[in-house]
Order: C-alpha cells, then sequence, then structure tokens
C-alpha cells in the first residue's frame, strides 16, 4: 500500500531505540524524512546511520532530553515546519502508591503529559497552516486497563489522553489529525528492564518471569516495535484522514475486553 507521505517530514521523539525507533524506521520506508532524538548521542546517530543506509531518506540527529524544556528547544528549532509528529519519551519508575510524593507525580506529569503537549503546541500551528498533518502520541496500554505498578503513568497518560480528546477534534477540519498509540508488552528495554524489577523483588529467575509474562498474552509472545512502527505509519498516511482522537491498543488481545 502506498501511504501517500513520501517526501513529508516527521518528528519522531525518543527513536534511537524501541518502539520510537521501529516508528522512525516505518515512517523512513514511506520515504519521510526524519528528525530523530534521543538524550544518548552514540545509539542516536548509530541508529540515523542504519535508517540512512536501509531507506535513503535524510536523517537529522538532536541528542537531548525532550522532557527539558532546553532539551525541547532544540528538538524544536530542528523541527519546525515537520509535517508528522511522533511523540515519546520513557515511561515514570514502577512502585507502590505509598512512595509517590508531589515531585514525583510533577516529574511524570512533565515527561509523559506535558512534553506531548508542548510539542504539538509548537507544531500544530505549522500543519494546519499547510492544511495537512498528522500526530501520533505513544502513551500506554495502562490508559485503558491500569498497571498497578505504574501509577505515575496511569495518572500522566489519561491526562494526555483527555487533551487529546479534545484537541483533536479543534484542529481536524485543518486536515490535521491526532490519535495515540497505545502499547501492550513489546519487546524492548523498557519490559526487559521491568522484567528484571520483577525477578529481583520476587527472587524468580528473570527468564521464568518474562515466560509468565509472556504466557498471559493471547498471542503468546511480546510485541514487536517493527509492526508497532507500521501501525504508527499508516496512522501518519493519507488514509488516516478519518480516524480522529482515538486510542489504538496494540497488545496482541492481552486486555480482556469486549470493546
Ligand atoms: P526503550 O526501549 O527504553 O526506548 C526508549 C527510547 O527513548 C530510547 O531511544 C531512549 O534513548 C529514548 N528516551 C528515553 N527518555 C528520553 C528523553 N527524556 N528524551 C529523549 N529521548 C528519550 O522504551 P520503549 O519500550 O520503546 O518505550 C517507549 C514508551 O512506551 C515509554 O514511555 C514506555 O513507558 C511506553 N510503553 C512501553 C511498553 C513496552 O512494552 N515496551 C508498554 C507500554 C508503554 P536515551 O535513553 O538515549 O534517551
Amino acid at each position: 500500500m502506498d501511504l501517500g507521505i513520501k517526501g513529508k517530514r516527521a518528528l519522531v521523539c525518543a527513536s534511537s531505540k524501541g518502539l520510537g525507533r521501529g516508528c522512525a524506521e516505518a515512517l523512513a520506508e514511506a520515504g519521510v524524512d526524519l528528525i530523530m532524538n534521543a538524550r544518548g548521542a552514540d545509539a542516536l546517530e548509530a541508529t540515523a546511520a542504519d535508517i540512512r543506509a536501509k531507506y535513503g531518506v535524510t536523517v537529522v540527529t538532536v541528542a537531548a532530553d525532550v522532557t527539558s524544556d532546553a532539551g525541547r528547544a532544540k528538538v524544536l528549532e530542528a523541527a519546525q515546519g515537520v509535517d508528522i509528529l511522533v511523540t515519546n519519551a520513557g515511561g515514570p519508575p514502577p512502585g507502590m502508591w505509598t512512595d509517590w510524593e508531589r515531585d514525583d507525580f510533577i516529574k511524570a506529569l512533565d515527561a509523559n503529559m506535558l512534553t506531548p503537549i508542548a510539542l504539538m503546541k509548537a507544531l500544530l500551528p505549522g500543519m494546519i497552516d499547510k492544511g495537512w498533518g498528522r500526530v501520533v502520541n505513544i502513551t500506554s496500554v495502562s490508559v485503558k486497563a491500569p498497571i498497578a505498578v505504574l501509577g505515575l503513568s496511569n495518572s500522566a497518560r489519561a491526562g494526555l489522553t483527555g487533551y487529546v480528546a479534545g484537541t483533536s477534534r479543534q484542529v481536524a477540519k485543518h486536515g490535521v489529525i491526532i490519535n495515540n498509540l497505545l502499547p501492550g508488552q513489546h519487546a524492548t528495554d523498557r519490559i526487559a528492564s521491568l522484567d528484571a524489577r520483577a525477578a529481583d523483588q520476587s527472587g524468580v529467575p528473570v527468564a521464568q518471569v518474562t515466560a509468565t509474562r509472556q504466557a498471559s498474552i493471547p498471542v503468546g509472545r511480546d510485541g514487536d516495535p517493527r509492526d508497532f512502527g507500521a501501525m504508527c505509519a499508516f496512522l501518519c498516511s493519507r488514509h488516516a484522514a478519518f480516524i480522529v482522537g482515538q486510542n489504538v491498543l496494540l497488545d496482541g488481545g492481552a486486555t480482556n475486553t469486549t470493546m
């Protein structure tokens, strides 16, 4: 299928690894030039070089913490006038409800709610002027079904989801389409570190923790970041013009709901 976005420019945040990288690769495969971001310059440059070599698109890198004001300013300077925005950042740490103080919530809100909102506020006007734009926010399955140990994530992402629900309907008439992608369990460093923590706390070997977790997913395995990226590219395509403010769950059937 021709996604109809060859030659467009996309900012893909937090994209040297994992789900962000999956999205960057799928957009590059569709012929989209990229601005890629992560904090660590080495992995970012290696991923960018790989994508340039594989897909022949232009890739500009910005090594910066997208959740800080200074880092975001650097990212936005490189990304002015983009057609496509994919928001992403690392997720908050796990814990118990008794662990989290105001500052922990402020940090989580900054990273996983206020950063994507600031990026949209900065880049939506350019898309509106052009009469075409796409935004995909990487959130979490925790928006639909809470993950108890990720209370900071549950809270911050619910806030972003509310913002997108309203804002997506305000900008749609300008040809600007905003949706959220909700990852369930995917094979990335993030899920590996959560499994390692669970193994430490329970004394169960990490391989067994992972196997038990995967057995609870109807497809019997973790998701592939490349498949996640393919859905992101579709939501950024010309075919997604009538999909507005949706929360698209990619979880291998793990969330046991009828709708
Ligand atoms: P990952 O494999 O750990 O990759 C995270 C990527 O983001 C890396 O490229 C990392 O590079 C970059 N990054 C992290 N913090 C950043 C920051 N402040 N500024 C710029 N770049 C940053 O994580 P992932 O599994 O792809 O997860 C992506 C998001 O999806 C997270 O918010 C996670 O909570 C959420 N999620 C993941 C899953 C899953 O199963 N994987 C499930 C639900 C939700 P640097 O470290 O070099 O910055």
